[in-house]
């Protein structure tokens, strides 16, 4: 039987969206070309074909494929259950991740708002106030909380950097909120059973849980706390299914053409509507793809207005600290005289995953900086777009003032502190890509419209960062699950 919808990806976008969707009776199927990763969290969600998260299996555990800008048109595949895929463009990088939950495994977990006014005079029928509620709701869902007594987290920006005269100290309510499961004031670390039947267990300071995952499950993950839920609910997720093309069909509805990467084989499914929520950078590319092919037409506005949310990240070395201790992120700061731009978190030393015996070695040298990463609005004047099927996209940092703000920052704590941070200074590696997709009325200058519906296609949603009309210059997630909360609610008001 045919679902109402088909959702592509099942990262922040596609996750909130389907559960949503489900929630209001809808039937959905989300296909996603990842794995389940092996958490407390999906084992104890009755999951049985699960992948571990990459630990001490080295790169090729990490890597899933590379799009470099030469070589096969459709990139490199290396491993097919790998965490990581590294996108090559034009003075840009950006690293996308590939499991049920998308980028929520390698997130720091970090919870900001899009500044004031962001939603405001971009289509009709948005505005900051329509995704209030939003917010608020995937806040909540998220398990957004400030830690009980911040100075029992090892490294937290709210006490352990405040001896540093290169930050200036933040006013209340600055400090995001976390979507982490702290330990309560006992230190017990066993596994708990939430409100909605999630098993988790409490964040282990000693141990990695940041940008290769949580095997605890103590990082809020959307494949954990919307996806595991909405299965009791009908919801229907086929993992390790790559999306490659879509098309319109002549009497309406949506085909979607899939690789099922386990068996090799190809699967066709039909859709009244279909949504696209495939992160940045693989919407644009699936929906370039599908255009070059016949599948899509028109579009004019797609590629257009590609940016990389101003991120830079500096290397800072830490003296008489071990910054392999603590949260994911330690929290935001800001840098004196520097204070409303850029915005700045600390994130902890990564160990890189490798075999035991090079892993001590490994996370003694990471535990001796801190990485600075600055996020701004930059002038998101970078396109993406399609070269004889092959995928190309370009970004320069040059053309954004704020690049040159943040550099400035950087600057300002190297001299503050006598300790250089390193940084690079005329490529772009982003964490956080978006735009092509935008949102505008006009069909020329963005691709859908206030309530996220592809202009001059009929039943085409996209509910990712894509849609983004600038970037946010923060932590993206909570606007990416706003967004989709939003476009959820248009689907459901129109079905
Ligand atoms: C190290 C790091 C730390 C971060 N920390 C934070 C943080 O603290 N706070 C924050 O707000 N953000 C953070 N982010 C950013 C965050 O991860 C992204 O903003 C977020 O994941 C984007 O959500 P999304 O739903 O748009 O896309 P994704 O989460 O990338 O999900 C897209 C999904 O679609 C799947 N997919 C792609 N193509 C296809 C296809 N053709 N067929 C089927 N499936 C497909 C992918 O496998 C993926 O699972 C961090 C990112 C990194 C790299």
């Amino acid at each position: 039987m045919k679902p109402d919808i088909i959702v592509v990806g099942s990262g922040f976008g596609g996750s909130v969206l389907a559960s949503r969707l489900v929630d209001a009776g809808m039937s959905v199927v989300v296909l996603e070309r990842g794995p389940w990763r092996d958490t407390v969290a999906v084992r104890a969600g009755g999951i049985e074909k699960r992948k571990p998260l990459p630990r001490t299996g080295g790169m090729l555990s990490v890597l899933r494929s590379l799009r470099p800008p030469k070589g096969p048109k459709k990139g490199i595949r290396l491993n097919k259950y790998g965490y990581l895929e590294m996108w090559i463009g034009d003075g840009i990088k950006v690293p996308c991740t590939s499991n049920v939950g998308g980028g929520s495994h390698i997130w720091a977990a970090l919870l900001e708002r899009a500044p004031q006014g962001f939603w405001d005079d971009r289509a009709t029928g948005l505005g900051d106030e329509t995704l209030s509620p939003h917010y608020d709701r995937v806040e909540r869902e998220l398990k957004g909380i400030r830690p009980r007594d911040a100075s029992t987290v090892p490294n937290h920006t709210d006490g352990a950097w405040s001896n540093e005269s290169c930050f200036a100290p933040l006013g209340d309510g600055e400090q995001p909120l976390l979507g982490i499961l702290f330990p309560g004031p006992d230190g017990n670390l066993a596994a708990i059973t939430d409100e909605s039947g999630i098993v988790r267990e409490p964040l282990d300071f000693n141990r990695d849980n940041g940008m290769f995952g949580s095997p605890g499950a103590s990082k809020s993950t959307v494949d954990a706390l919307f996806l595991l839920p909405a299965l009791g609910r009908g919801l229907t997720v086929r993992d390790m299914h790559e999306v490659r093309r879509v098309s319109a069909g002549k009497a309406g509805g949506w085909t979607v053409e899939a690789r099922d990467l386990r068996s090799g084989r190809n699967v066709t499914l039909a859709a009244p509507k279909l949504a696209v929520c495939a992160g940045t950078m693989n919407t644009n590319a699936l929906l370039l793809a599908s255009r070059d092919t016949g599948g899509l037409t028109g579009l004019p506005a797609l590629g257009k207005g590609l940016g990389a949310n101003g991120d830079l990240i500096g290397k800072w070395p830490v003296e008489d600290r071990d910054t392999t201790i603590g949260p994911p992120s330690f929290g935001r700061v800001k840098i004196r005289g520097h204070e409303d731009s850029p915005y700045v978190i600390l994130a902890r030393g990564e160990t890189p995953p490798l075999p035991g015996f090079l892993y001590n070695g490994a996370r003694r040298k990471a535990g001796r900086s801190v990485e600075i990463v600055a996020m701004s609005q930059d002038a998101a004047d970078g396109r993406i777009w399609s070269e004889n099927g092959r995928i190309r996209f370009a970004f320069d940092l040059g053309g954004s003032p704020s690049y040159a703000a943040t550099m400035q920052a950087m600057d300002a704590v190297s001299e503050a502190s006598g300790r250089p941070v390193a940084y690079p200074n005329s490529e772009v590696l982003t964490a956080h890509p978006a735009g092509g997709c935008r949102i505008s009325d006009d069909p020329n200058e963005g691709v859908v419209d206030g309530g996220g519906r592809a202009h001059d296609h009929p039943g085409l949603y996209v509910a990712d960062a894509s849609v983004f009309p600038q970037p946010v210059g923060v932590p993206p997630s909570l606007s990416i699950a706003a967004w989709s909360s939003h476009v959820a609610d248009r689907i459901v008001r129109n079905h």
